[in-house]
């Protein structure tokens, strides 16, 4: 299972080399220090290669290796062929809620609900007229560096073209996003899934078709270009195929990437914003307003709080971020600060989804001085958890279209393991919190 993938791009700066992670929204260029927005990071469907670690080169030596290790005569490596192979990758949070009774209390027991939860990076075949077999690139690599698959980065090797469309990876999705899920506590009267902050890409991986002379006999192998190792060895009909389709595709990339990077500053003022990789939103530290992507920009969110004056010089005051959307004629609250698992965030968006705050605009001399955590979990993805939250627990379901949507600054201050809002004693634990407190 791949834990995090890197992604290398150019800053446009200086054209230095820079890695972050998939999911960033932000980063910072190592060579000239400049702070770099991540554009279209959490689109969907980007197209990222694995550049291989086995060249042509190093094949013969790999073929020996892998011949010794199989008892095969000495080969003679007659052609080496170097190209992408596609796999689909999705991730998110698959979420079961359960409504049931504790085993052994079935007849007179009290209905009680559970809250199951898995963080989801499957990877699927999106070629189909090679099987690569069970092999998934993400088995055996902790942490890969990812490129987008350009021609550039793909060098003169050929992208095996996708065969299997997007909805039909969806459709797969389906039952896969829910496997192995933990097994429930309950003895189950009704359950509901969804699948949450659903991100799809395309990995391509690198591979080898090697053609070898053993004896008398020719060997047709399949290379896995990473480690080195034979995936499989593959028939004669299987390869002419496999080159007629390498060969319809062999200039061409597999799409436009809507990846970029831009210089991080505010649009109103030429402030800093800070790099932080995992913020939805940056507030400017010159002019305090609140910058989002939209639409491969930057765009300005309307910026609320629910503090006072002497608050915000408070230092021993933490205000944390909410989403605020509209419902009817009323508003309702979602986090947007980061907890640590998704199980932890459905519990406080259920407790605050009708708590109200006098929410108004942050008076211009408070906005530099507030101490706040980050944004980390953005509109969309809030409103997804909103969902969840309303079809769980019977609560009315807001109108997703023609609605306005404001980040909210709540206050919070520290009191025991807990961060309390003065408002209604609302509390947050410290502990499932993903940010240090400052
Ligand atoms: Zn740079
Ligand atoms: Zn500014």
């Amino acid at each position: 299972m791949i834990r995090s993938c890197y992604v290398s791009h150019h800053c446009p700066q200086c054209s230095g080399e820079v890695v972050f992670d998939q999911g960033a929204t932000g980063t910072r260029c190592r060579y000239c220090g400049a702070g770099l927005l991540v554009l279209g990071s959490r689109s969907m469907w980007l197209n990222f290669l694995i550049k291989p670690v086995v060249g042509v080169r190093d094949t013969a030596h790999e073929v020996t290796r892998i011949a010794m290790k199989n008892g095969w005569k000495p080969p003679l490596l007659r052609s080496v062929i170097p190209f992408y192979f596609p796999f689909y990758r999705t991730t998110g949070h698959a979420i079961k809620w359960i409504k049931g009774v504790k085993p052994g209390l079935e007849i007179h027991g009290d209905a009680s609900e559970e809250i199951l939860t898995r963080h989801v990076d499957l990877m699927r075949p999106a070629h189909m007229d090679l099987s690569p077999g069970l092999f998934s690139p993400g088995y055996r690599a902790q942490s890969l560096n990812l490129a987008l698959a350009t021609r550039e980065n793909a060098g003169k090797a050929p992208f095996a073209p996708i065969q299997k469309d997007r909805e039909e990876h969806s459709r797969d999705m389906e039952e896969a996003f829910f496997d192995s899920m933990p097994e429930p506590g309950l003895k189950v009267w009704e359950e509901r899934c969804f699948r949450l902050w659903e991100t799809n890409s395309v990995l391509f991986f690198p591979l080898l078709l090697v053609e070898i002379r053993e004896g008398r006999q020719m060997r047709l192998l399949l290379l896995d270009a990473v480690g080195g190792s034979l995936i499989r060895q593959i028939g004669h009909e299987e390869m002419e195929t496999l080159l007629d389709n390498l060969e319809l595709r062999e200039s061409r990339s597999p799409g436009e990437t809507r990846l970029k990077l831009a210089p991080l500053m505010c649009p109103e003022c030429a402030g800093d914003l800070d790099p932080d990789p995992s913020a939805h939103l940056r507030f400017c530290k010159a002019c305090g307003r609140g910058w989002e992507e939209g639409a491969g920009r930057l765009r300005e969110r309307e910026c609320l709080w629910a503090g006072t004056r002497p608050q915000a010089r408070d230092t021993s005051m933490i205000f944390l971020p909410f989403w605020r959307r509209h419902a009817d004629d009323r508003e309702l609250y979602i986090p947007a600060f980061s907890v640590r698992s998704p199980r932890l965030l459905y519990n406080l968006a259920a407790r605050y989804y009708h708590a109200q705050f006098p929410a108004e605009p942050i008076p211009y001399e408070n906005r530099l001085r507030i101490q706040s955590l980050p944004v980390g979990l953005p509109p969309d993805g809030a409103d997804e958890m909103a969902d969840v939250v309303a079809k769980t627990n019977a609560r009315e379901q807001f109108q997703k279209k023609g609605t306005s949507q404001s980040l909210v600054l709540v206050p919070f201050r520290k009191k025991g393991p807990d961060l309390v809002e003065p408002f209604k004693g609302l509390a947050v634990p410290i502990s499932s919190l993903e940010a240090d407190l400052p």
